[in-house]
This record gives C-alpha cells, sequence and structure tokens, in this order.
C-alpha cells in the first residue's frame, strides 16, 4: 500500500527485484552483529527550500549518487537517529517511542539549520519499511531490527555563505543480534581529559554527524588504556561526568529498599537519550527514586570506594542496559561495587526489555505497533 499521509505526500512504492531469497535471508539473520547487514529496501524523501519535502519513496536499498561537491561532504550537514524495531508473541512489528526519535530529530535539525520533518513522514517512513521488510527483524532472543533514519544536505557547492537549500532525508534498518552474545558482560570505561565532545552553546545535545566523527580519537585512546569506552566530561572543568560515547550513564546509590538511581542533567552538552528518558520513568513506577543531577568524577571515585555508589550502568539503544564495571584515568583506577552486574542494573533492563518485546502492558504508550 501507499498511504497518502496526513502531511498529503504518496509514497511511489518501487519493490526490489532482487530481494533476497528466505533462504538467503535466514542466513544472514543468523548471526547479524551489528550494523553489517541491511534489508532489502530504503526510504528517501527530498527536500527543496520553498517547495517543502517531496518525492516520497520506497524503493531498492542501494548507493546514492552524489556530486563531489554536495555539502555533506564537506561540510557536515548531516544529522541522524536510531531506533529498533521488535517482533512480539502476536506476530506484530513494534517499534519503541519512534515518534520521540522523530521529535529529537527535528530538534537536531533546527541546531543545524536543517528542515524539519513532520512526524508522520517520519512513522510512515518506518512503517513503509517494515511493511516491506519486516521479515528481517530477527526472532532470537535480544535480536530487533536497527532503524537508522537521517538527513543530509544535498546542494551542490562549496560556498560556506549558509546552509544547504535542498536535503535528502533516508530510513535504512538493519537487522542486529544481541548486543552480549555470552550474556550481559561488564565494561570497563576511560575518563577522557585529553579530549573534549561538547562545549556549551556547541552542538553536544544534537545527534550530529560531526559529533561521531570528532569522538573516535578518544575512543581509540580508550581501547589503547585497555578500556571498552570512553566516558566524556564536561569541556569547562573536565569534571562533571556527561555520557559516554553512544550511551548515557545512570548511578546507583545505596542498594535494597534504600537504592536510587541519578543520571547527569540535561546541560544542552549531552545527547537527551530516549532509553535515559524511559529509566527515568519508569525506575519510580518499580519503587526506585529516579533523579537528574550532577556528579563529579571525584564523587564518583570515592562513592565506590566509600560503597555509598552501588552501581553504575550505561543505557542506550544499541546495548539497552551495559554495567560499567570498571574505571580508568590518567590518575589511577577503581571498581565499582565488585565488578560485576548489579541487582539494580539488571532489574531495570530486564523490565525495560521486557517492555520494548511486548511482555509487559505498555501503560505509558510507548510502543507503537504495525500491521505484520
Ligand atoms: N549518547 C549518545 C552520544 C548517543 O549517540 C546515544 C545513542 N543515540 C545515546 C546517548 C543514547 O540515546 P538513546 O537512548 O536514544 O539511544
Amino acid at each position: 500500500s501507499n498511504g497518502t499521509t496526513t502531511s498529503g505526500l504518496t509514497f511511489d512504492v518501487q519493490p526490489s527485484a532482487s530481494r533476497r531469497t528466505p533462504e538467503e535471508r535466514e542466513a544472514l539473520l543468523g548471526d547479524p552483529g551489528f550494523g553489517n547487514v541491511f534489508t532489502d529496501h530504503m526510504v528517501t524523501i527530498r527536500y527543496t527550500e520553498g517547495k517543502g519535502w517531496h518525492d516520497a519513496r520506497l524503493e531498492p536499498y542501494g548507493p546514492l549518487s552524489l556530486d563531489p561537491a554536495t555539502k555533506a561532504l564537506h561540510y557536515a550537514q548531516e544529522i541522524f537517529e536510531g531506533l529498533k524495531a521488535y517482533r512480539h508473541p502476536d506476530g506484530t512489528a513494534a517499534a519503541f517511542r519512534p515518534e520521540a526519535n522523530a521529535e529529537r530529530m527535528n530538534r537536531s535539525a533546527r541546531r543545524m539549520a536543517m528542515p524539519e520533518l513532520p512526524e508522520d513522514l517520519f512513522v510512515r517512513s518506518i512503517e513503509l519499511l517494515l511493511e516491506h521488510d519486516g521479515d528481517w527483524i530477527p526472532t532470537q532472543k535480544d535480536a530487533s531490527l536497527y532503524l537508522r533514519p537521517y538527513m543530509i544536505a544535498t546542494e551542490v557547492g562549496l560556498g560556506v555563505n549558509g546552509p544547504s537549500s535542498t536535503y535528502l532525508f533516508g530510513l535504512i534498518a538493519s537487522p542486529s543480534g544481541p548486543y552480549f552474545s555470552g550474556g550481559v558482560r561488564p565494561v570497563t570505561v576511560w575518563l577522557s581529559e585529553d579530549y573534549t565532545r561538547a562545549a556549551p552553546g556547541g552542538t553536544g545535545e544534537a545527534k550530529f554527524a560531526g559529533n561521531y566523527a570528532a569522538s573516535f580519537l578518544a575512543q581509540r585512546q580508550a581501547v589503547e588504556q585497555g578500556c571498552d569506552q570512553c566516558v566524556w566530561l564536561d569541556a569547562v572543568e573536565h569534571r562533571w561526568v556527561e555520557e559516554m560515547g553512544g550511551m548515557n550513564l545512570f548511578f546507583v546509590f545505596g542498594s535494597g529498599e534504600d537504592a536510587r538511581i541519578l543520571t547527569p542533567g540535561l546541560t544542552g552538552t549531552l545527547l537527551p537519550g530516549i532509553t535515559r528518558d524511559s529509566l527515568l520513568k519508569l525506575a519510580p513506577e518499580l519503587g526506585l527514586p529516579a533523579e537528574e543531577g550532577r556528579i563529579s568524577t571525584d564523587e564518583w571515585r570515592q562513592g565506590a570506594l566509600s560503597g555509598e555508589i552501588t552501581e553504575v550502568f550505561a543505557c542506550g539503544t544499541a546495548a539497552v542496559i551495559t554495567p560499567v564495571g570498571h574505571v580508568k584515568s590518567a590518575h589511577g583506577e577503581f571498581t565499582v561495587g565488585d565488578g560485576e552486574p548489579g541487582p539494580v542494573t539488571m532489574r531495570l533492563r530486564e523490565e525495560l526489555v521486557a517492555l520494548q518485546y511486548g511482555k509487559r502492558p505498555d501503560t505509558h504508550g510507548w510502543i507503537r505497533t504495525f500491521p505484520k
């Protein structure tokens, strides 16, 4: 079907003539890893200043043809999103909070002087892609179909006199296996004091491609230090904990009945994660007080050493919830708790995953189901 959206756009549906066979698909779904395998189709929508969004299309997955002077390639005017579709027990395909991703993409768009995409076009793109490629949602435990919406500046020209006047919105999908194939494993993190991810007034709260390009050197440094991930600190004092490479952080204070969780507040320099937001709402319902605040690297170390901080975990769409077991920096290292996944971390993980996979009633209106 190619129903008209409320934005008045009709998708031109061009099914692929070279879809992979069910056998080929099943072979790829066996062990897809993350971000390496793509489905048979993709969505593209064009934007032209003065005309708005036009030429909405579902077409065979394939290369884009870009002039070498395309602005996105030179001036990085490009943003993206990340969310997942899950197969529910009743067979429907379900996306987790796609409206929140649509809204965040539009906040990123405003920051990068790009046009906003109406929410109904964003959601309809997902629906259309799932209609054609829904069989690519893996069914093994903890697997899902990762959805990657993106927007790039397509104007041709090297003038840096202003934003592009034309854009391409696209949606691709990539089956992803369980993030932790051998069960949940705590990560070791590196506190990055040499590099800064985001400064006040900068682009840190946008899901802007350049933020990620600028992070790779620090991530490489973290790996050289024997760590899995780098933790970003504030740009001014190099003291306040902000977030990780692709995940937000939570600190668990106390234990049992007295446990509470804290996550760095949205200061404008960190990404407002949708998993973070979901946990801030979910935790209190489980009897776990949750707050946004500030925590310094000294408070982290002292809290871990005194036992006041019992667990630390990171959260994001890709890995859901990841325990942080060990922390290293230029000044030394320490372990959080006993370095193993803690009960609060695992409880929150279990609740969130159960919701996403349709095994809990959706009391928040977070689940958007699409007919099979
Ligand atoms: N921080 C950064 C820098 C990220 O790239 C991501 C992934 N989008 C997150 C946090 C977590 O956000 P979400 O929960 O929406 O995936």
